[in-house]
């Protein structure tokens, strides 16, 4: 048994095809001044032909798939139609001498080392986006044919050393059992895209090209990313029957999707999405999110050179606000620094930067931005249920700075007219130990406190929450994090403000479970995991969770 990681949860069972990838050697001569516009010219049409590629793949995804799904190519779409992008090519064939092929794999290349470069799990993977381009525009300009991936009509287990977005989004589901890829990780738009078609995938699996060839036997476990390279034949047959149960449960769970989440004894909580992006909502709405308990704002900031002014992010919270209709939206204000850097942000190199300048943090020193971000919200208000949310407050002076600037910001708009919810509520991220210890000094102020479990865990084991070497420490349930919430719980009650929890832990039926137990009425997740969590709900009663969380205390 091999195993890599769990990408796309699934069971897979069956002969492999190995996915070969035509080699593309790039050809690199240089030219003579007289032959670059000839070379540009082919450079032009190699480009336009691409798009033509991806045009196509964004309607056949959007039908097939969905309208978020096809986002993915819409950000492949906006690289080719860059600018900067084809004058820097246009560069390396003009004034460095150089072949159109030889100029693509240099731009390209330059860019996908940047991104593979980044600490930023996402972001790294942004690299395998112009890997897919570099491979698509070379093919387009060498005359090498794509890999037919539609045409497998076998069922079988693809097997590669690294799966494009674009070859993701060209596998059939119905033939296509499992993949398996020798790189790549959970945040990568392949991994993304398995999901969604519901392909159980397994991700940076070391070595499995080597150990698997067509025609081989595989099984695979997309929950737990182990691999059982040729399997006995009675373990083929397990592996087959837990798909067949897995999809029978899950078939269950999407029947309680739609419902409201009541315990059998009869307590109401609220199940909301985590998003990243207005695109999101739709999924977020077929999944059965009641809300959207956490809005990451700082999608507008990243992957960008210039700052989305106040129209930019009111239309875009706007958006959310009126597909949400009534229901009710926290946006979290910029959770920037860290390691999630903006571009246009340019902030000093820390030492520790998850202790540094981050968040709220930033927000304070930098006012005008959190200003302009803070009216794009009011203003947007108007539009639907939105609630503001701050994150990182560790002390009670942060937090009535912040509500301080938030008055301001109320103060400019009613001076000028523009309408607002006066009632719109407020809350705080509770993510910081401090936070969490001063939660009856907090109350007080706001009308909300959403747990952020993720960096409270980081925080208070003081265990990075991306590092697997420290990976033991980060225990949802450990006493020390349960009591912790449990007192957080206690001071909201004891203030008549209610409690959520937007950190993954929210969406583990086990620690969902115990975090009713404690009082908890609002749990905010990935959209894809609110079918099962609401089944949990449905299935369980609230008084033996609270006792067992009791005695687990
Ligand atoms: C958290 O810290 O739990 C959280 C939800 O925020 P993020 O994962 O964006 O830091
Ligand atoms: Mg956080």
């Amino acid at each position: 048994m091999t195993k890599g990681i769990a990408a796309s949860p699934g069971y897979a069972a069956g002969p492999v095809f190995r996915l070969q990838e035509a080699e593309l050697t790039t050809p690199r001569h240089t030219i003579a001044a007289d032959g670059a516009e000839q070379e540009w010219t082919a450079l032009q049409e190699a480009l336009e032909r691409s798009k033509a590629d991806v045009r196509a793949t964004i309607q056949r995804v959007a039908e097939q798939v969905g309208a978020e799904e096809s986002a993915i190519f819409e950000s492949h779409l906006m690289i080719l139609d860059d600018p900067t992008l084809a004058d820097d090519i246009r560069a390396e064939i003009v004034a460095n001498g150089k072949n159109a092929a030889w100029a693509v794999d240099e731009v390209f290349g330059k860019h996908e080392a940047l991104f593979a470069a980044l600490d930023d799990p996402y972001l790294k993977e942004r690299a395998s986006d112009f890997r897919d381009l570099k491979k698509r525009v070379l093919r387009h300009l060498l005359g090498i044919a794509e890999a037919t991936l539609e045409s497998l009509n076998e069922a079988v287990v693809l097997v590669a050393y690294d799966l494009t977005p674009s070859d993701t989004a060209r596998l059939n589901p119905q033939t296509i059992k499992g993949i398996i890829t020798e790189i790549g990780g959970t945040t990568s738009h392949t991994a993304i895209l398995a999901r969604n078609l519901q392909i159980p995938a397994v991700v940076g699996c070391p070595e499995i090209t080597k150990l698997l060839a067509t025609g081989d036997l595989v099984a695979l476990d997309g929950c737990s990313g182990e691999v059982i390279c040729h399997p006995t034949p009675a373990q083929l047959q397990a592996y087959q029957e837990k798909q067949a149960a897995f999809r029978a449960e899950k078939e269950r769970w999407q029947a309680s999707a739609k419902a409201l989440a009541v315990t059998a004894d009869g307590r109401r909580i609220e199940v909301a999405a985590n998003i990243g992006s207005p695109a999101e909502v739709k999924a977020a709405l077929e999944h059965g999110a009641e809300a959207i308990g956490l809005f990451r704002s700082e999608f507008l900031f990243l992957e960008r050179d210039t700052l989305p002014d106040e129209e930019e992010q009111f239309a875009a919270y706007r958006q959310v606000a009126a597909e949400m209709a009534g229901r009710p939206v926290i946006i979290r204000t910029l959770d920037i620094g860290g390691d999630k850097q903006a571009p246009a942000l340019p902030l000093e190199k820390e030492l520790n930067p998850f202790l540094g300048l981050r968040a709220i943090r930033l927000c304070l020193e930098q006012k005008a931005l959190f200003l302009t971000q803070l009216r794009a919200i009011l203003r947007a208000s108007h539009y639907g249920k939105l609630r503001i949310m701050f994150p990182m407050i560790a002390t009670e002076a942060e937090l009535t700075q912040a509500l301080a600037v938030l008055e301001e910001a109320k103060a400019a708009l009613r001076r000028e007219g523009v309408p607002f919810d006066e009632q719109i509520e407020t809350g705080v991220m509770i993510e910081v130990p401090s936070a969490a210890i001063i939660a009856d000094k907090l109350a007080p102020y706001v009308d909300f406190f959403s747990i952020g479990s993720n960096d409270l865990i980081q925080y208070t084991f003081a265990a990075d929450r991306m590092n697997q070497k420290v990976g033991y420490l980060y225990d949802p349930g450990h006493p020390a994090i349960l009591r912790l919430i449990k007192q957080v719980v206690e001071h909201a009650a004891a203030h008549g403000i209610w409690v959520g929890v937007c950190g993954e832990m929210a969406g583990v039926p086990e620690f969902a479970k115990a975090l009713i137990g404690m009082g908890v009425q609002e749990l905010s997740m990935t959209a894809s995991l609110i079918p099962r969590i609401k089944h949990e709900i449905m299935q369980g009663r609230y008084r033996e969770w609270a006792e067992q969380v009791r005695q687990a205390l």
